[in-house]
């Protein structure tokens, strides 16, 4: 999967995204990331790339031409106009089932405002989707832009290790992730729960489901509304909280 991130700031982007399970995926030829600079594409002789909003109001706005003769220049490359998301805290919030849907693209752009944002004429011409990371306004869109790549990118095929080990992952029809423990089997006075070293697989997979039931509820009361869960677990979870009051 190849992914270009229009940015102000490429060298965050690069930096951000080359280290550990990314880097190893860049590495094997799996995914491709280019941070694109807005700056370069700037038609003002000292590279300015943003001016003041019309109708005043605070902080400068990133201009339409430079952004948009960035976008075309992937676009002419790769032939084809892909998804072109624009990170936002205006954007629909961004959640695991949207890294598994922009996984299945083959090229991405993911455009990065700074400022106060950029110019709406230019966002109407090259968006397709906007999305935020929470409702919060950081600085700049390098961070959404990069939490989002590394999100979609552990959804491509190969870059994980392990496929296993995104399948039974929080968010995964709606529950969190069971705790888990490693060695030593006692810490700090804390012993791993015995199921753990009974090696009796099919009631740890059984624990390990309640377990994510149980904290599903305590942490994500939310999400568990949405989790579908047998009519049996439902009892279940109704005795758990009935003896736990
Ligand atoms: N004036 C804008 C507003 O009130 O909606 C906020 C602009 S923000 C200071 C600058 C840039 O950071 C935005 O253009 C966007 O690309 C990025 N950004 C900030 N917060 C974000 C969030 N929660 N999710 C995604 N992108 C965000």
């Amino acid at each position: 999967m190849n992914f270009y991130i229009l940015t102000l700031f490429p060298e965050m982007v690069i930096s951000g995204l080359t280290t550990s399970i990314i880097g190893r995926a860049m590495e094997a030829g799996i995914i491709r990331i280019e941070a694109v600079n807005i700056r370069d594409f700037s038609a003002n002789k000292h590279q300015k790339v943003d001016d003041y909003p019309y109708g005043g109001g605070a902080g400068m706005l990133m201009q339409a031409q430079p952004v948009y003769d960035a976008w075309q220049s992937v676009v002419e490359r790769i032939g084809h106009k892909p998804r072109c998301v624009y990170v936002t805290p205006q954007g629909t919030t961004f959640t695991q089932a949207h890294a598994k849907s922009f996984a299945k693209e083959e090229d991405l752009i993911l455009l990065c405002g700074h400022y106060e944002g950029i110019d709406e004429r230019v966002l109407e011409e090259i968006v397709t989707d906007y999305m935020s990371i929470g409702d919060y306004v950081l600085t700049g869109g390098e961070l959404p832009a990069m939490v989002m790549a590394d999100a979609i990118s552990r959804m491509v095929p190969g870059v994980l290790g392990n496929q296993e080990s995104s399948m039974a992952e929080s968010f995964e029809g709606n529950l969190l992730e069971y705790p888990q423990y490693s060695r030593p089997e006692e810490w700090n006075g804390r012993k791993v729960p015995p199921i753990l070293l009974s090696g009796h697989h099919k009631n740890i997979e059984a624990w390990r489901r309640q377990q994510s039931i149980l904290l599903t509820k305590k942490r994500r009361p939310d999400l568990l509304k949405k989790a579908e869960l047998t009519e049996q677990e439902r009892e279940w979870l109704k005795r758990e909280i009935i003896e736990k009051n």
